[in-house]
């Protein structure tokens, strides 16, 4: 068996077949850090965060890498409006962007490469596809990539090459270019714009060229997978594929993936609308970032998702019940055989989970299989039918599933000895019914940030300062 995506290229949803042995190589498109980041662009990280955790579960092994975008015209609109250098605000909101990814759960890329640490790389590509001929300047000393000279342009967005841009006239007379299709690789220097002098000149480098410049520095020319929203299709991606392959021909991309849109409350979520939602913001309201995590994630990446008070709530409350069943198999403690049936119970759902997630990242079928499972583990719990070793095995398959989905708390670190020692005593004490030394014991623990519950299955302790961190 082998994981199928569905690749927006062809159409076609295909097994995936790594083009090196020596692992999958991924690169998505990451955040432009000139503000905070909202839930529609975590969508589509969290969408990569679970492709590249399901290839691993599946033992692959794989390279991630995220550009981060900190030179365009937004980071320089905000930097002057806030009046900071671009390299401050970018270092702001990058700070912000990995504060966000972190409380999300979001595996950090294994690089991340940024713009402006790869200027050189920038001016590489372009200078070789000046040479062959994909590439022309312009008077005030930008660079664009000429359309009419790569035939395969439109293919990723089913475009008609003929019918393209004819919105942009604005920037085609800002920048006199050829074509008014063509796009900018190179933006020549303007008074108030940061601009490198390099070998093809000064100025600073177009969006586009950033992201093939850095993928295939860091990956190579030819990779397995690219991921990104929807709405980078066109002209994003249709753009990376033509620079790429225009200068190195090769094919750039094994497979391009995308996220399907983030609604709120049934509306695309834009600034002009104000219906922005952002991490920072819901988590400061006390929203549980696993809930937040988990209504990001539990919708099929193809599928529009309509984030709605609703949606999270239910979210929520999926969350509370895996929490609920693995805190009580956690305490639970049975002493009799152990339950034959439940071992091909947990194999069982492993296989369904594994299949659903591979099957184009089908994650709904999958949580579903989870919690069919907790039912199922629940109704075990209440019966009493498991012994304590089976609970330990139920508890290590829902985190073996939870590799992927990454909704769980943390495990617990093992107590020291000394807490351990003073939680053994309190036991003692309540078995002989001193409930005034047992009292003290609880105090002492406390002191140490150590609560203690009394529980039918005995004492259930957890640390202080994780209380209320849901
Ligand atoms: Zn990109």
């Amino acid at each position: 068996m082998s994981v199928r995506l569905h690749d927006t290229l062809t159409g076609e949803t295909r097994p995936l077949v790594p083009l090196r042995d020596d692992g999958v190589r991924i690169y998505s498109c990451g955040p432009t850090v000139y503000g905070p980041a909202h839930i529609g662009n975590f969508r589509s990280f969290l969408f990569a965060d679970l492709l590249v955790r399901h290839l691993r579960w599946r033992d692959h092994r794989v390279t991630w890498v995220m550009n981060i975008t900190d030179i365009d015209d937004k980071i320089i609109r905000g930097a002057a409006a806030a009046g900071i250098g671009i390299g401050e605000l970018a270092e702001r909101y990058l700070g912000a962007f990995i504060a966000d990814a972190a409380a999300l759960r979001m595996t950090m890329p294994d690089a991340t490469p940024r713009a402006t640490h790869h200027i050189d790389d920038i001016v590489a590509l372009i200078a070789t596809l000046l040479e062959r001929g994909h590439a022309y300047r312009t008077d005030d000393g930008s660079i664009f990539f000429r359309i009419a000279s790569w035939p395969a342009y439109g293919r990723l967005a089913r475009l008609d090459p003929d019918q393209l841009r004819v919105g942009e006239r604005v920037e085609a007379d800002e920048y006199a270019k050829d074509d008014v299709r063509d796009f900018a690789l190179w933006k020549g220097p303007k008074p108030g714009e940061p601009s490198w002098t390099t070998s093809i000149g000064a100025g600073r480098p177009g969006w586009h060229i950033e992201c093939s410049a850095m993928s295939m520095k860091a990956l190579g020319p030819s990779f397995d997978i690219h991921t990104g929203g929807i709405d980078l299709i066109f002209p994003h991606h249709e753009d990376e594929i033509a620079q790429s392959e225009a200068a190195t021909g090769q094919p750039f991309v094994g497979t391009w993936l995308h996220c399907a849109h983030l609604q709120m409350s049934g509306a695309k979520m834009a600034k002009s609308k104000g219906n922005i939602a952002r991490v920072a913001d819901l988590l400061a309201d006390g929203i549980s970032a696993r809930a937040l995590r988990y209504a990001l994630i539990s919708v099929h990446y193809r599928a529009s998702l309509n984030y709605t008070d609703e949606s999270l709530s239910a979210a929520t409350a999926a969350i509370d019940r895996l929490d609920a069943a693995v805190s009580a198999l956690a305490a639970y403690r049975e002493d009799r055989p152990d339950d034959p049936t439940l071992a091909a119970t947990l194999d069982a759902a492993r296989v369904a989970f594994g299949a659903a997630l591979d099957d184009d990242l089908n994650v709904s079928a999958g949580s579903a299989v989870v919690f069919d499972l907790v039912r199922d583990l629940n109704r075990r719990i209440e019966s009493r039918s498991i012994s304590t070793a089976d609970a330990a095995s139920a508890v290590a398959a829902l985190r073996d599933l939870d590799r992927v989905l990454g909704v769980l708390p943390e495990e617990e670190a093992p107590l020291d000895e000394h807490a351990a020692s003073l939680l053994d005593a309190r036991s003692a004490a309540r078995e002989r019914r001193d409930w005034a030394a047992s009292d003290r014991l609880r105090d002492e623990l406390v002191d140490l940030g150590i609560v203690v519950e009394d529980t039918r299955d005995g004492q259930r302790w957890r640390r202080t300062s994780e209380v209320g961190r849901a």
